[in-house]
């Protein structure tokens, strides 16, 4: 899963960034080790990891000696070597976190608003940045990142509907946060933003190849290959809750009938618990899920599928248990030994984390793609506005 380094002059950048992340997924590490994951003389690796410690993102630490000779520097992220804030805007409010370098929440911030134009959310973001900003004072805050519902672009499908930001059509939310905070700033859908979240400090950091279904507001999903989010050409793949399952099923604001979403998510959840109450929801939405699995299981084949998002952790728990039996699938093998659909590690602060990662990357590793993957973060929006004139 660890990228590979190049020997030629012109790839400095990008072996900075290789080195980088094989330190943040298998730190603590030898200085040979890292060497070896990325296919570099441990000379450039050396070289390399004396800038990263001089710029204090990397610490490194001597074992004890066990035996003869100089025991070697395992070296980790540094975790207070820069900070990042993460947003999240949701057609009900905003939440926010600040997020060291090593992806731990070091506060929380949430605000519920009753009315969602996109200059009242703005403020009330930077007031939250602003909060958060006071608890690291002389701490190096590197940017931040910021989650909403997708999809973007989409004439039928964007800002349309209770599950979307309503009114945020063509509102340039990356360039106005910029401005508004002072910082760099990159903006992703949310359901990307949590699988990356879970990719980097969750279940996925183990995984060649899950499918991560986020269950927020909406319904949304995506595959990450060895890695790597894989988002389409436009960068939309993952609207899962738009998948018609049900023939002749409610109207969806994009235009069809039957639409996952209106069944499956927290929106279907507040709006159905009102006339059936909680359990005849579950009762409803289960054998939505069992099919939302049938399919995501024949279309991809993941090692497993990791749900989470928003969504508390009991309603979830819940829902999975009604969904038992799960119906037949390709995933259905005797040999298999990971469950096939589990609960996520990140749990609610996926978003959070994941949006906070993506402003780490855009900033420690501008114009080189993402630090944690090939694209891993950055989304069709940031590469249509380059990360580097953003401050
Ligand atoms: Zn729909």
């Amino acid at each position: 899963m660890t990228l590979k380094g190049t020997n030629q002059e012109s790839g400095r950048p990008y072996n900075r960034r290789t080195v980088l992340e094989a330190i943040r997924l298998h730190g603590p590490i030898a200085r040979g080790d890292i060497a070896k994951r990325v296919g570099l003389t441990v000379q450039t690796v050396s070289y390399i990891i004396r800038e990263l410690e001089l710029e204090g993102l990397v610490v490194g630490a001597r074992e004890l000696p066990k035996g003869r000779g100089v025991p070697p520097t395992f070296l980790k992220i540094n975790p207070d070597g820069g900070y990042a804030i993460g947003v999240h805007v949701t057609p009900v409010g905003v939440r926010a976190a600040l997020i060291n370098l090593a992806g731990e929440v070091i506060a929380r911030r949430e605000r519920r608003l009753r009315q969602m134009k996109p200059e009242r959310a703005l403020g009330e973001i930077k007031r939250l940045v602003t909060e958060l900003r006071k608890l690291r004072r002389r701490g190096r805050l590197l940017g931040v990142g910021l989650a909403m519902p997708g999809p973007f672009d989409v004439e039928s499908m964007s800002f349309v509907g209770p599950t979307t930001l309503e009114g945020w059509k063509g509102f340039p939310v990356r360039e106005r946060l910029a401005k508004l905070t002072g910082l760099p700033a990159f903006i992703e859908i949310d359901m990307a933003a949590a699988a990356l979240g879970e990719r980097l400090y969750g279940a996925g950091r183990n995984l060649h190849e899950f499918y991560y279904l986020y269950f927020g507001l909406g319904l949304g999903g995506c595959l990450v290959h060895e890695g790597v989010l894989l988002r389409g050409a436009f960068g939309n793949a993952g609207e899962l809750g738009h998948l018609p399952l049900v023939p002749d099923g409610e109207a969806c604001p994009c235009g069809n009938r039957g639409c996952l979403e209106r069944y499956l998510s927290l929106e279907a959840l507040e709006r159905r618990s009102a006339s059936v109450g909680f359990d005849g929801w579950v009762a409803e939405a289960a054998p939505l899920l069992r099919a939302a699995l049938v399919t995501i299981e024949n279309l991809f084949d993941p090692e497993t599928v990791v749900i989470g998002g928003p969504v508390e952790e009991p309603v979830l728990a819940r829902l999975l248990e009604a969904a038992e039996p799960l119906a037949h699938s390709v995933s259905e093998r005797r040999e298999r030994k990971k469950p096939r659909i589990t609960r996520s590690v990140v749990g609610r602060d996926a978003v959070l984390r994941g949006a906070a990662a993506l402003a780490v990357s855009g900033v420690l590793s501008p114009r080189h793609g993402s630090l944690f993957g090939p694209d891993a973060v950055n989304g069709a929006f940031n590469r249509v506005q380059p990360a580097t004139e953003a401050a």
